[in-house]
C-alpha cells in the first residue's frame, strides 16, 4: 500500500509538500520497466549517452537557481552552499565527459601474431542497479553513481534520501529532459522502507551512500545474491595540526573543514588533534573562527550555518556534549540547541577531549567538534587510527616529508596536506573499516559501474 511522505522545512519545521511514497507493488513495477529498458539503453553508442549528459549539464546551467532554491528549502543547507554544490556539479560532469570514452574503450592487453592469439577486455554494463542515496549533498553523491552507470549502459533505480525527494524529482526532470528515457532512470520515492523494497528486487547491483547502520544491513541482505554491492559511509575524519604551523591559517581553515554543510558532510572535520606546543594558540584562533560564523536563514547568501536536516540529530549532538563534559571536557563554544523552529543546534567546540568520549568516536554529523592535545607525531598517528572509521585524515604542517611520513601510515580511503573535507572528481572517493567498500570517481569510478569481461581470441 503507497504511503505519504512529508516533505518538511527543516529551519522551520513547516511541511513543504505531501507526495506519495512507493510501496511494494510500484517498486516491483518500477523494477520492471527498467529491467525491460536497460538492453536497448546499452545497445545505443557510447556517444549517443554522453551527449545526453552533457545535455543535462545543460540543464543544470539553466535551472541552477532553481535547483539551489529547492535544495535549501528541503535540506536546509545554506544557499551559497547550496550554490557551491550545483557548482561543483559541473566538475564533476566535466570529468565523465572527458574520461568515459577512454575508461570505458574495449582494451587490447596481448597480442602474439605467431599463435595468431589474440587478448582483450571489455565493459559490460552490470545490468539495471539500484542508486539509494543520502541527503547531504545529493547532487555529488547522487551523480557520482547514476552518471557514470548510465554512461556505462547501465539502467538506474534512483531513490533519492526522503530529505532530498524534490531534488531527486529535478534531477530525474533535467536528465529526461536531456534526453535519458524515462524507464532508464526511474526514480523511486519513499524513506527506508521503500529502500528495502527496492533491495528485494532482482538489481544487479547496488550502489548505497548512507550511515554504516544502514549500510551493514544492506550488505546483510545482499551478501548471498553474489551482486555488486558498493557502500560509501560515514567517517569520524581526522586533522592533526602540526607545531610549525601558522596557527591562525590553519584554525580557521579546519573550522571551515569541521563546520561547513553545518557540519554534514561524509568528510567534515569530526576530530582535531594540535600539538601540545600550540594547542591554546590553536584552540583560541579556532573559537574565534567558529565564533564568527553567520547562523541565520539558510536562504540568505551571508549565512554560513544553518539548521540540521533531521531533528533526530539534535539528541545525538546534545548526548555527545553531556557525555564528554561528565567525562571532563570544557565547553568552549555554543553546547546546545537554538531554541527557534526547525532543528538548530549552536556551533559547538568541546576542548581537553579524549577517546573516552563519545563526540571522539561515533559519528556526529552536525556542528560540533572535539580538540585533543598530543605529545608528538606518533601519539596522533596512534589516535587517528584509533576509530571505526577511515573515510579521509588530514595534517596540517609545513613540512612535506613530515606530511608524508604521518599520512602514510594513517589507514583512510582519502589523505590530506594543508587541505580537508575536500573531494576531486580525478580521484577515487572510498572508505576503510565502517566508512564502506568500493569507491566512485576517478577512472576507476566509471569501470565500476561494469563487469569486465576476458576475451580470448584465437583465429583459425
Ligand atoms: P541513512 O543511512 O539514514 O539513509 C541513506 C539512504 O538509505 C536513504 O535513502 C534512506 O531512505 C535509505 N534507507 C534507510 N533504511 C534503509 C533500508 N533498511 N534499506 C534500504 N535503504 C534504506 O543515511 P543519511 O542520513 O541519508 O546520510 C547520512 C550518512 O551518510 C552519514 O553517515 C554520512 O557520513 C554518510 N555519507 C557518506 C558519504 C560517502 O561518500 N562516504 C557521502 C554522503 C553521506
Amino acid at each position: 500500500m503507497a504511503t505519504t511522505l512529508a516533505i518538511t522545512n527543516p529551519a522551520t519545521g513547516a511541511v513543504i509538500l505531501r507526495v506519495a511514497a512507493d510501496g511494494i507493488r510500484e517498486v516491483a513495477a518500477r523494477y520492471a520497466t527498467a529491467r525491460a529498458a536497460q538492453p536497448r539503453w546499452a545497445a545505443t553508442s557510447i556517444r549517443k549517452r554522453l551527449a545526453a549528459v552533457a545535455k543535462f549539464r545543460e540543464q543544470v546551467v539553466a535551472r541552477s537557481e532553481t535547483l539551489a532554491h529547492t535544495l535549501t528549502q528541503e535540506v536546509g543547507k545554506p544557499i551559497a552552499q547550496s550554490r557551491n554544490e550545483l557548482k561543483g556539479l559541473l566538475g564533476r560532469i566535466d570529468f565523465f565527459l572527458a574520461e568515459s570514452t577512454h575508461a570505458l574503450r574495449e582494451q587490447k592487453v596481448f597480442a602474439d601474431d605467431a599463435h595468431k592469439l589474440d587478448e582483450r577486455i571489455t565493459h559490460e554494463p552490470l545490468g539495471v542497479v539500484a542508486n539509494i542515496s543520502a541527503w547531504n549533498y545529493p547532487y555529488f553523491v547522487g551523480s557520482n553513481v547514476f552518471l557514470p552507470a548510465l554512461v556505462a549502459g547501465n539502467a538506474v533505480l534512483y531513490k533519492p534520501s526522503e530529505f532530498a525527494t524534490l531534488t531527486g524529482r529535478h534531477i530525474a526532470d533535467m536528465l529526461y529532459a536531456a534526453g535519458v528515457p524515462e524507464d532508464v532512470f526511474v526514480p523511486v520515492i519513499g524513506a527506508g522502507a521503500t529502500g528495502a523494497a527496492l533491495l528485494r528486487q532482482p538489481v544487479d547491483g547496488v550502489f548505497f551512500t548512507g550511515s554504516y547502520a544502514t549500510g551493514a544491513k544492506i550488505a546483510a541482505g545482499a551478501g548471498k545474491r553474489m551482486i555488486k554491492v558498493q557502500l560509501e559511509l560515514g567517517g569520524k575524519d581526522p586533522v592533526y595540526v602540526c607545531d610549525d604551523v601558522d596557527v591562525t591559517a590553519a584554525a580557521a581553515a579546519v573550522a571551515d573543514g569541521a563546520f561547513y554543510n553545518t557540519g554534514q558532510s561524509c568528510c567534515s572535520v569530526e576530530r582535531i588533534y594540535a600539538h601540545e606546543a600550540i594547542y591554546a594558540e590553536f584552540v583560541d584562533a579556532f573559537v574565534a573562527a567558529v565564533k564568527g560564523f553567520r547562523i541565520g536563514d539558510p536562504m540568505e547568501a551571508s549565512t554560513y550555518i544553518g539548521p540540521l536536516t533531521r531533528r533526530p540529530q539534535l539528541d545525538v549532538l546534545r548526548r555527545q556534549v553531556a557525555d564528554a563534559r561528565r567525562k571532563g571536557a570544557r565547553l568552549a563554544s555554543g553546547g546546545s540547541a537554538i531554541k527557534r523552529k526547525g532543528n538548530w543546534f549552536a556551533p559547538t567546540v568541546l576542548t581537553d577531549v579524549d577517546h573516552s568520549m563519545l563526540v571522539m568516536r561515533e559519528e556526529s554529523f552536525g556542528p560540533i567538534i572535539g580538540i585533543q592535545a598530543v605529545a608528538d607525531d606518533d601519539a596522533a598517528i596512534e589516535l587517528m587510527n584509533d576509530s571505526d572509521y577511515g573515510l579521509t585524515a588530514g595534517v596540517y604542517t609545513q613540512d612535506a616529508v613530515r606530511a608524508r611520513r604521518i599520512l602514510s601510515r594513517v589507514h583512510a580511503g582519502s589523505v590530506y596536506w594543508n587541505c580537508c573535507d575536500r573531494v576531486s572528481p580525478r580521484l577515487p572517493w572510498s572508505g576503510v573499516k565502517r566508512s564502506g567498500i568500493g569507491l566512485t570517481l576517478s577512472t576507476l569510478g566509471i569501470q565500476t559501474f561494469t563487469r569486465p569481461k576476458a576475451w580470448h581470441l584465437r583465429s583459425a
